[in-house]
């Protein structure tokens, strides 16, 4: 009975991660050696999808373009996060290019964007990505004298937050998340106020984007208030480490 619960367990955890792989690990249940049955599947699968998810309307950004627009982390790619609808695929390459145009070599990257199937499976803890029209972006990071391309200050490139006044006081429940605890560990690069300015206008003038969200401390620092570039209110996640997009 405990070991029925356990797999239970590890598909539902499997499925809220990757989508893909709760099925996985489900099929290397059949098998002796199911770690490597597992692996094999879910590469198997996940390999398969690229091709089977437009036929659902989503398609996968590409983990290896070394352009103008790349996925932060092959970790996205590998958990099968890095789908979007077509459309928002357009918008992405034609931000990242208009960006490119402004400031030759900028890199713009996707974070977390939605699953290869099904509208209204979110993508946690983002629990608006689901339905292939959302996607966050990294902000573009200087050292102390110039612009950095393709990096980030933590890992995966959420967590780095930066700090600014809110008005926001801690409330439970939130997804506010500060992570005080990690921010010691993040490389300690400032924002590039002009490629952050430059990709958010962009975004705000492109009549099929309609909503933007980032901290208010960030859009009066890089002066780019826009009826599009909202706050997200203050039970969900912070964005002064990332922005989120969505279409309209
Ligand atoms: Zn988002």
């Amino acid at each position: 009975m405990l070991r029925v619960l356990c797999h239970f367990l590890v598909i539902m955890f499997l499925t809220i991660l990757t989508q893909i792989g709760g099925i996985a690990w489900g099929i290397a249940l059949f098998f002796r050696s199911r770690i490597l049955a597992f692996i094999l599947t879910y590469t198997a699968l996940s390999i398969a999808t690229i091709w089977v998810a437009p036929n659902f309307g989503r398609v996968a950004l590409n983990c290896f373009d070394d352009g103008s627009l790349q996925v932060q982390s092959v970790i996205y790619c590998a958990l099968n996060r890095n789908y979007v609808s077509p459309q928002l695929a357009q918008v992405l390459i034609e931000t990242a290019d208009a960006v490119d145009k402004g400031f030759p070599g900028a890199k713009t990257l996707v974070l977390d964007a939605n699953f290869p199937f099904f509208d209204g499976f979110p993508l946690l803890p983002h629990l608006s990505h689901d339905d292939g029209d959302k996607a966050d972006l990294a902000f573009y990071y200087k050292d102390e004298n110039d612009y950095l391309p393709g990096v980030v200050r933590s890992p995966i490139g959420y967590f780095a937050f930066e700090q600014g006044p809110t008005n926001c006081v801690p409330k439970w429940p939130t997804l506010r998340w500060d992570f005080k605890f990690l921010q010691p560990f993040w490389r300690s690069y400032a924002i590039e106020p002009e490629r952050n300015k430059a990709v958010l206008q962009i975004l705000s003038d492109d009549a099929r984007v309609g909503k933007i969200f980032v901290e208010p401390h960030l859009v009066n620092a890089l002066d780019v208030a826009h009826p599009k570039i909202r706050f997200q209110g203050c039970r969900a996640a912070r964005h002064d480490d990332h922005i989120h997009m969505q279409l309209k």
